[in-house]
């Protein structure tokens, strides 16, 4: 695991490179082709994420395309200019699920219903 606070998570070269010239938090990040939640918790991560990954870092920094994404294995950092990349920053929050409740037919959290069954206004369900 690595030290840093900054840490990009990517497989490709093209977009590795551009995070850096786009974003000077990034230019002596470590790169993991992989990220597991050591990597990326309370980090500021530039990259692809899963969402549940990305609920555990601090901000993550999405390469994003005004047009249609370059496709291929190996696009370069032209190719990614030409279909508009930027930057863009984004904080992703783990919520809690939400069900119907089968009484009232509000929508509650989940664990109401597991453990101790539907608390809102009115339902005794
Ligand atoms: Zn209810």
């Amino acid at each position: 695991m690595c030290q840093t606070k900054y840490v990009i998570v990517s497989r490709h070269p093209a977009a590795i490179q551009f995070i850096r010239a786009n974003d000077a938090r990034f230019l002596g990040a470590p790169v993991v082709s992989s990220a597991t939640p050591d990597d990326v918790r309370d980090r500021w991560v530039a990259g692809n994420l899963p969402l549940h990954l990305a609920a555990l870092a601090r901000e993550v920094v999405a390469v994003e395309f005004a047009g249609q994404a370059p496709r291929g294995a190996e696009y370069s950092v032209a190719d990614m200019a030409a279909a508009g990349a930027y930057l863009e920053s984004y904080q992703v929050k783990h919520v809690e699920p939400v069900a119907v409740c089968a009484s009232c037919k509000r929508e509650v959290p989940v664990s109401w219903i597991d453990n101790y069954g539907c608390m809102a206004a009115g339902c005794n369900y």
